[in-house]
């Protein structure tokens, strides 16, 4: 971290904290404002975690979750925007766009507080005072990790930081098989699994813990709404409204369904668009050094990692973003193709 110094000294006297993420957090955006809400409390802060929006319910396990608010909850909105412009420090983790945490933004950007950023996404916007960046970072749930170390507070993660930590660090590296998982990222992990964390059950809390509509979901989409191009080596999902609504589709339920393309023997690229009420959502995977974040900056609002991101259409509807979608292909045909796999 820059400045780390002058940061010390800013958390050395005890603040009033908010721990901020994006919008529709993932397990290391949780799992990275709960992991350092709860190393902050310990440090004598008054901390409170505010998300732009609600979360899947296989995060709810969580230490804190129940103390989170949700900024989309009508009855909440006013105490949010009271702590948010009454905090003396803000921490935006898990992004590095201010526009990623939606209704919230304006509201964070006009506090008087001192913004400190916590981010691996990149191309970074600087709006924080302290910035601990870093894209080659595995997870944001690591960087917490580490800045607790560099403060000289090892000690002080306990088995239920370690947890929500280890969440994010597993489903961020993909359960430690994408190419972001790295010696320390083992290092890290053992020195959580030495905490007495219950690896195996953080792993089944976060995946086996789905429901009946959601495989039967899953399976539908599988199996009806796969497209595979093997001239481009893409394989595309494309899920209208009508079909989340006919599942019964609630928060997260889309998550991951996009990394099955990639099963498919030869594909460089799997999409998944998905029509929801605020904006048609796109999630890009990839592998080796095909980019799908340049894709979704370029065409879809968005961005991410190489291998890794999101994008959105607002006000094009479903059929004309597929259409743009498939329009961009033969731009990246050539490349597409001498991936080698
Ligand atoms: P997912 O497809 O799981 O929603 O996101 C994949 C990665 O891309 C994550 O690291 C996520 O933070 C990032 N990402 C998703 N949507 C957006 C977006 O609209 N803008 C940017 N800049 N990044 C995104
Ligand atoms: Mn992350």
């Amino acid at each position: 971290m820059q400045h780390i110094e002058a940061f010390r000294e800013i958390i050395a006297t005890p603040k009033k904290i908010v721990i901020t993420t994006h919008f529709k957090p993932d397990a290391d955006a949780l799992g990275s404002s709960l992991g350092l809400a709860g190393y902050l409390k310990k440090k004598g802060h008054q901390v409170q975690v505010i998300t732009p929006s609600d979360y899947p319910k296989f995060l709810f396990w969580m230490s804190g979750n129940e103390e989170v608010i949700n900024y989309e909850d009508a009855k909440n909105q006013k105490k949010a925007q009271q702590l948010i412009q009454a905090a003396d420090l803000i921490f935006c983790l898990d992004f590095s766009a201010i526009a990623r945490i939606e209704s919230m933004s304006s509201v964070v950007a006009l506090s008087k507080a001192t913004k400190v950023m916590i981010d691996h996404h990149t191309n970074p916007e600087q709006f924080a005072t302290f910035v601990y960046h870093d894209v080659k970072a595995a997870a944001t749930a690591q960087l917490i990790y580490q800045l607790i170390v560099l403060l000289g507070d090892k000690h002080l993660i306990d088995q239920a930081i370690g947890e929500c930590l280890y969440a994010g660090i597993m489903t961020d590296t993909g359960s430690f098989r994408h190419p972001n998982t790295t010696p320390e990222v083992h290092r890290i992990a053992a020195e959580i699994m030495e905490l007495g964390v219950n690896t195996n059950l953080v792993h089944r809390r976060v995946y086996d813990s789905t429901t009946a509509d959601r495989l039967s979901f899953l399976g539908y989409i599988l199996s009806e709404k796969m497209v595979v191009l093997p001239e481009y080596r893409v394989a595309y999902f494309v899920v209208t409204a009508e079909e989340l609504k006919r599942f019964n589709s609630q928060t997260g339920d889309t998550e991951g369904i996009v990394n099955y393309g990639l099963q498919i023997d030869g594909t460089v690229m799997s999409v998944i668009i998905v029509d929801r009420p605020e904006a048609i959502k796109m999630s890009f995977r990839s592998v080796e050094e095909f980019a799908v974040n340049t894709i979704a900056s370029k065409y879809f609002n968005g961005g991410g990692h190489k291998n890794a991101a999101g994008g959105k259409t607002v006000g094009l509807g479903l059929e004309a973003t597929v259409a743009r979608f498939l329009s961009i292909l033969p731009e990246y045909q050539s490349e597409l193709l001498a991936v080698p796999i």
